[in-house]
């Protein structure tokens, strides 16, 4: 059997299993997956085959069982067998998964040993890959190595029959890690948790240890607390997710649709963005949407039980633009003067892993609960590796034609991202003992990025650059296995590095992954003032785009009040100076956003566009603006005259940004319907950051609709630049 079947309680299960059914024979775990030997009538047989994929762990997931007649052993009973020699390891290495009922039931059962137990677990849930740190995955390979078990989960660990047979982290109260609380006098004295409860009902900023790193937690309905922690953190308008204590408190929070709510409660327990059903002051500032997760750790539901408030604010513990902090001495020298004390475990982490982000069915961040995980196939026996672009980091492994994908790893302009990218390439090259001497890396053709340096520099058979925006295309069509499909494929960003040498972001490409995609359409060229500010003042985007047009408002004209940032940046347009040609999708977002208000500088990045969509939800059903598309390019001049006279006119704010969406929606439709009509391809994949704009999407899918085209997006990798490393694979797999 092969998928992620170690790690996952898979062996007793299978044991229990073959003794429920009278069956003789063995289990054991090898190189690549899980292999049983089983004799029986074959009826028998047969319902075993049945339960086996029908009944398997939550944890597990059976990719493949392959089966074939071999000569009888005649055993005499069933049982559990240690691994064969160690071959190649393909096994897929588990995800961290969240804490299973039994365990719950025990968490909080006076009469069990590990009442209370913060650190509790069994096969079939606790913390994996986080505390790795190698592979065949068992205990003297994890941080666990260094707490001797006690006699009695020494017993539990050896007995084939116990729900922690071979639970690589399986500790009790007596012999493994516990919970501290540490930093307010006086409160180190009895059960830390309680005490860290009442802090946080005070009012409180705390420092909690979790399973990949440390979060920062506050009451969420406490206005005063979430803006305390804002300001320590510097995190200025960037929504900070919530944990609630239990599905009806989420309801309260967030309407979930379509499978959101499996999503919200399966094992990965990520955060789940949902159409916010209330206010909390200062959680979402410009947002529709709340970021929800349920208790992912048994101390998450013990902080709950000993009374801490329903919903708390749960967010990464880092300084606004650092990496999460994951072991106790950085925590505790980057954390303090933000939290008020630290609750502090034991059991040091291997490596850094931030929450994974499911907005239903797709996820924006892979992280705790997903990575590592298989996101697609890519047929070649070849090792490759993709090493992402710098924003949203995340790299991608294929071996045995599996694409492995690392967790998020973030922006690399930090130098402690860097470290943890280089870190997460190691991870992967050596838990699967990539052949170096057969490796192929794939990096982006950005000559500036840090990721692309330093996939040069990686010892390999072969490097490959592969196109920004290209990429983003073939990660759609690598999930969905369609590497030699022909499709029309968009994709629309902030920045990509073009052939050309320009900035693009808002391409159209025609032809198969196999075959090489052809940029077929692009939008018509504004430029960049200023260069990298350009990106986080959308004034000054504005100014480049709105030089392309005959009524570009002056600074300080009402009703636009352009500041004085625009007008300079206007003449380095004027001039021609420290200018950059551009045909971002991102940087026509906010200069709309510019036109409709938002003047100041972004605190995170696609910020601008994101507070565009909030706006256009509050406006009207609006008539498109016009945004013609004639021979491969898309003039976005007509659009911006039309929504700077419905300013000047005083029109709704509103309606004037959804008109804008829309426009945007129809020209792209026109250009796809015009390339389809050209080359007869009816399928049309869209990727790209700017997809993650809900109204963006659904516009244009509407309006694709009718012409019966099929169209796919992400599902598995973001549509960001998190899920590049996907689309490099799938690429270099087919270089030369
Ligand atoms: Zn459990
Ligand atoms: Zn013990
Ligand atoms: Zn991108």
């Amino acid at each position: 059997m092969r998928g992620v079947v170690q790690g996952v309680g898979f062996r007793p299960f299978v044991w229990r299993l073959a003794r429920s059914h009278g069956i003789a024979g063995w289990v054991l775990n090898t190189g690549d997956g899980v292999e049983i030997h089983v004799e029986g009538d074959p009826r028998t047989l047969d319902a075993f085959a049945t339960a086996l994929e029908r009944e398997a762990p939550v944890a597990a997931r059976v990719d493949r069982i392959d089966a074939s007649a071999v000569l009888p052993h005649a055993p005499a009973a069933f049982e559990i067998r240690h691994s064969a020699g160690a071959a190649r390891p393909t096994a897929g290495i588990s995800p961290d998964l969240a804490v299973c009922d039994a365990c719950l039931r025990e968490l909080r059962d006076p009469a069990d040993r590990r009442f209370g137990y913060p650190c509790i677990n069994c096969t079939e849930c606790g913390p994996r890959y986080s505390i790795m740190l190698g592979l065949p995955y068992d205990r003297p390979r994890t941080t666990m190595h260094e707490w001797p078990m006690c006699s009695e989960c020494a017993a539990e660990y050896a007995n084939p029959a116990d729900r922690r047979f071979h639970a690589q982290p399986v500790a009790c109260p007596r012999c493994g890690p516990g919970y501290v609380l540490r930093g307010i006098a006086g409160s180190d004295a009895g059960d830390p948790v309680a005490a860290a409860a009442a802090l946080l009902r005070g009012g409180r900023i705390l420092a909690v240890k979790g399973l990949g790193g440390y979060h920062l937690a506050c009451d969420g309905s406490n206005a005063a607390a979430v803006e305390a922690l804002r300001t320590r953190k510097f995190r200025k308008e960037r929504p900070f997710a919530l944990l609630a204590r239990d599905l009806p408190t989420a309801k309260r929070l967030v309407r979930l649709e379509r499978g959101a709510e499996a999503v919200l409660t399966g094992v990965a327990r990520p955060i789940v963005l949902a159409p916010a059903l209330i206010e909390l002051p200062g959680v979402a500032p410009d947002s529709d949407e709340l970021g929800v997760m349920l208790p992912s750790t048994p101390l998450h539901h013990l902080l709950f039980d000993a009374g801490a408030p329903p919903v708390l604010v749960l967010t990464s513990g880092n300084r606004s633009g650092e990496p999460i902090a994951f072991e106790d001495s950085d925590a505790a020298a980057r954390l303090t003067g933000i939290a008020d004390a630290f609750l502090v475990g034991d059991r040091p982490i291997a490596r850094r892993m931030d929450d994974s982000v499911v907005r239903p069915p797709v996820v924006l961040r892979r992280a705790r609960g997903l990575a590592p995980g298989v996101v697609a196939r890519i047929p070649t026996a070849r090792p490759l590796l993709g090493v992402g672009a710098d924003l949203k980091n995340a790299v991608v492994l294929v071996v045995g034609g599996e694409a492995v994908a690392s967790q998020h790893i973030g922006d690399l302009d930090h130098a402690l991202a860097r470290e943890a990218f280089a870190t997460a390439i190691d991870d992967l090259l050596e838990m699967y003992d990539v052949d170096r001497s057969a490796l192929m890396v794939a990096h982006d053709a950005h000559p500036g990025y840090v990721s692309s340096a330093y996939g040069l520099d990686l010892p390999a058979a072969a490097h490959h650059a592969v196109q920004h925006h290209r990429a983003h295309v073939a990660s759609v069509l690598a999930e969905q296995g369609m590497l030699d499909e022909p499709v029309i494929g968009i994709a629309l960003d902030g920045t990509g590095w073009g052939d050309d040498g320009t900035i693009w972001g808002c391409e159209l490409f025609t032809g198969s992954v196999a075959g090489g995609l052809v940029r077929a359409a692009h939008l018509l060229p504004a430029v960049l003032p200023g260069g990298d500010a350009a990106a986080r003042w959308p004034v000054q985007a504005a100014a480049g785009f709105l030089a392309q047009t005959d009524t570009a408002p002056a600074a300080g004209e009402a009703p636009f009040e352009l500041p004085e940032r625009y007008a300079r940046a206007a003449e380095l347009v004027t001039k021609d100076v420290r200018c950059f040609p551009t045909t971002s999708a991102g940087r026509l977002f906010d200069t709309a956003a510019a036109l409709l208000g938002f003047t100041r500088e972004i605190t995170y990045e696609g910020q601008a566009a994101v507070w565009l969509e909030h706006l256009a939800h509050a406006g009207g059903p609006a008539e498109p603006y016009p945004m013609p598309y004639a021979a491969g390019v898309l003039d976005y001049r007509p659009l911006l005259a039309a929504l700077l006279a419905d300013r000047r006119a005083g029109r709704d704010r509103g309606t004037v940004a959804r008109a804008f969406h829309g426009g945007l929606a129809a020209g792209l439709a026109a250009a796809v319907l015009a390339l389809h009509h050209g080359t007869g391809i009816a399928t049309v994949v869209l990727s790209g950051g700017v997809f993650q704009n809900e109204l963006l999407s659904r516009e244009l899918r509407t309006r694709l609709a009718p012409a019966g085209l099929r169209i796919w997006s992400n599902r598995a990798v973001p549509p960001n630049d998190g899920g590049i490393a996907l689309g490099q694979v799938a690429l270099a797999a087919f270089a030369v």
